[in-house]
């Protein structure tokens, strides 16, 4: 997904709600280059907005032929594979499937790139022999750190900054970080992304949302648009020093 040097931020919101909540957020950033956001949405309680599933195919396809971005969204099962498999370039496999064996293998036949999230208990060797049923090469896996489970109330769940050290000195996959998941609070977000890249990760998964307040998921772990702007201007700032380069935009390539 990225070069050595590179420092490569993927963002969007939680859920792809409508075509409103799109436009607002192309609006201000035209030309990223990948775009996250869940069609398939596996929720805690049943209650909560499931995602728009297969009714957001088209909305999508209509917003990539017009912005040029690769979107990356996540697959719970082997409908939602078939279903996506048309529309998304990189394929996200959550911390729930994590251990989805069957799910991982049909995943990787697709060829594409695979960000796999870490389940919120698991071990690394867990991780890791999960990356190893996708059966594709290491720089087509990148694997998330998206915080885990610990005694600890005062936040969502704690971003083991040792395993993105560990996964990056014992294994050849990229290594991203998701401090949205990680923390569950927008004001972490910034202090941790800048924590994932003085680690050495390779890249930040990020919650973004044009209107926090009304999110139908994830609200109060969302940067509203201008944080995240902020979020861009410090770590372009900041990954000079750490030898890298701020990768977000189509632009950034030239
Ligand atoms: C997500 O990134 O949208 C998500 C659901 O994350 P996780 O699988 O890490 O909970
Ligand atoms: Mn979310």
């Amino acid at each position: 997904m990225t070069d050595e040097q590179d420092f490569n931020i993927i963002f969007g919101p939680c859920a792809i709600e409508n075509l409103r909540q799109l436009e607002h957020f192309f609006k201000t950033f035209p030309d990223l280059e990948l775009f996250r956001g869940g069609l398939y949405k596996m929720r805690t309680s049943k209650a909560d907005f499931q995602g728009l599933r297969g009714d957001g195919v088209d909305l999508l396809m209509n917003a990539k032929k017009r912005y040029g971005f690769k979107f990356v969204s996540e697959v719970v099962d082997f409908e939602s594979l078939a279903v996506l498999e048309g529309v998304i370039d990189v394929i996200q496999v959550g911390a729930r499937n994590m251990y989805n064996y069957e799910l991982l293998r049909a995943v990787g036949k697709l060829e594409k790139p695979v960000l796999l999230k870490r389940a919120f208990s698991a071990t690394l060797k867990e991780f890791i022999n999960a990356a190893e049923y996708i059966s594709l090469p290491p720089e087509k896996i990148t694997l998330c750190e998206r915080g885990i489970r610990s005694f600890e109330p005062s936040y969502r769940n704690v971003v083991d900054i040792n395993a993105v050290i560990f996964l990056k000195q014992r294994t050849q996959y990229k290594v991203f970080v998701d401090p949205s998941h990680g923390s569950g609070a927008r004001e972490m977000v910034s202090p941790l992304s800048r924590a994932a890249l003085a680690a050495g990760a390779d890249g930040l998964l990020i919650e973004v949302h044009p209107d926090p307040q009304s999110a139908l998921s994830d609200g109060p772990q969302a940067l509203a648009l201008s944080d995240m702007h902020q979020l861009i201007n410090d770590l372009e700032k900041l990954c000079p020093v750490f030898g890298r380069k701020l990768k977000w935009s189509q632009k950034s390539k030239e």
